[in-house]
């Protein structure tokens, strides 16, 4: 299988083949079709198996693909990290991979000031990475609004719950619109995960890497 496959836009491909990527790895072959179809996805997956392009070039394809109605620069496509190490890098990964798309992406996290993250969102993104607690206080303070968003990925579901910010998780999904695409990627499968799945998945397409 080549990327090729996946009938993904040439700016993406172009990133694609810059990064030096060849093969798609097992994740990405089975990720990318289901994604880009618009799916929910369920998927078992460690750091390591090229997970983080799994779900971000078909993502980044389906927002190029259709600009929003209305006025302003809503988010679209919100991706929920355990660490600012993580979301540093998904944030990485997007602007490398949407390097070359008129898409805008930007990271908060904790342990930072406010104040050059509110400029930041003030000043529009489509693609937001977030950690849960900063998302939170953002979000409650009126800095960001997530009422047109159409994508919400959660990675490293598990890490996330053990962190305890599951009532963080909880909270943002009540903000988010019903209609909406969700991905959840977790390394490990407890009861809990179970269950924060099936509350926020409909009729995922399950992946076991
Ligand atoms: P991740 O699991 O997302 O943390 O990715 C692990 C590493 O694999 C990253 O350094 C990626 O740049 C790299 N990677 C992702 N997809 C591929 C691929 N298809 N071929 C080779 N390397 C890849």
């Amino acid at each position: 299988m080549t990327f090729d496959s996946f009938g993904l836009r040439a700016e993406l491909l172009d990133a694609v083949k810059a990064s030096g990527y060849t093969t798609p790895t097992a994740i990405q072959q089975r990720a990318i079709p289901a994604i880009t179809q618009g799916n929910d996805l369920l998927a078992a997956a460690q750091t390591g198996t090229g997970k983080t392009a799994a779900f971000t070039l078909p993502l980044l394809h389906r927002l190029a693909a259709q600009r929003p109605a209305g006025k302003g620069r809503p988010v679209r496509l919100l991706v929920v990290a355990p660490t600012r190490e993580l979301a540093a890098q998904i944030h990485e990964s997007v602007r490398n991979y949407g390097q070359d798309l008129p898409l805008k992406s930007a990271v908060v996290f904790g342990g930072v000031g406010m104040q050059p993250q509110i400029d930041r969102l003030r000043r529009g993104v489509d693609v937001l990475i977030a950690t849960p607690g900063r998302l939170l206080d953002h979000l409650q303070r009126g800095h960001v609004r997530l009422d047109r968003l159409e994508t919400v990925v959660l990675d490293e579901a598990d890490r996330i719950l053990d962190m305890g910010f599951i009532h963080d998780i909880r909270r943002l999904l009540k903000q988010l619109p019903r209609e909406r695409q969700t991905l959840l990627f977790s390394a490990t499968f407890s009861s809990e995960i179970r269950r924060l799945a099936s509350g926020m998945l409909r009729d995922p397409v399950e992946i076991d890497v």
